[in-house]
């Protein structure tokens, strides 16, 4: 079965794609990695100072939501629906989200909230 990247953490397992592409129009499903919920995460839970986020200001909501995931500690939001192995006391192993961030191909200077991780 195809799965789709979440765009915040870069966990590969979605059923369905965050976005669509052309329309923009989001999936309402929630990430069960990250617990961002596309469509609804970026307007509510991110304050950009924006009622509804447009569309090219969304890359900055993800930004914002995944520093504060991982400086949180990289909860797992759904631990029934995620990986088991990837797992530890209910966060996201830290190889795995390095692994998962990697995915994500984002600018290295958008990682310095990385740095009490030891790569
Ligand atoms: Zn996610």
């Amino acid at each position: 079965m195809k799965t789709y990247i979440c765009p915040i953490c870069g966990y590969d397992g979605l059923d369905a794609p965050p976005y669509e592409i052309h329309s923009h129009s989001a999936s309402y499903d929630i990430c069960p990695c990250c617990y961002f919920e596309y469509g609804y995460s970026e307007d509510h839970e991110v304050d950009l100072g924006y009622i509804v986020t447009p569309v090219d200001m969304r890359e900055a909501a993800f930004q914002l939501y995944r520093k504060q995931w991982i400086e949180k500690g990289a909860v797992v939001g759904s631990p029934e629906n995620y990986p088991k192995e990837f797992q530890e006391d209910g966060k996201v192993k830290q190889e795995t989200v390095l692994k998962q961030l990697n995915r994500l191909n984002l600018p290295l200077d958008n990682l310095t909230f990385l740095e009490e991780y030891d790569i």
